[in-house]
């Protein structure tokens, strides 16, 4: 993990949803909409939150 002075990390959601070795896109988006709601430690990808965004996910 990086060394953020107070990580927002909720390790028992990380815990419980792990992302795949080697997610499809479909997999990271389906993780990372639920993460933005469980969890503050990352932001969604630019490109991802792009992806996202043209299909009207957030
Ligand atoms: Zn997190």
């Amino acid at each position: 993990m990086g060394d953020a002075p107070k990580p927002r990390l909720n390790a028992v959601w990380h815990r419980a949803h792990r992302m795949p070795t080697n997610p499809t896109l479909e997999q990271r988006i389906r993780w990372h909409l639920a993460h933005r709601d469980a969890c503050a430690c990352r932001p969604i990808p630019a490109k991802l939150l792009a992806i996202m965004k043209d299909r009207k996910l957030v």
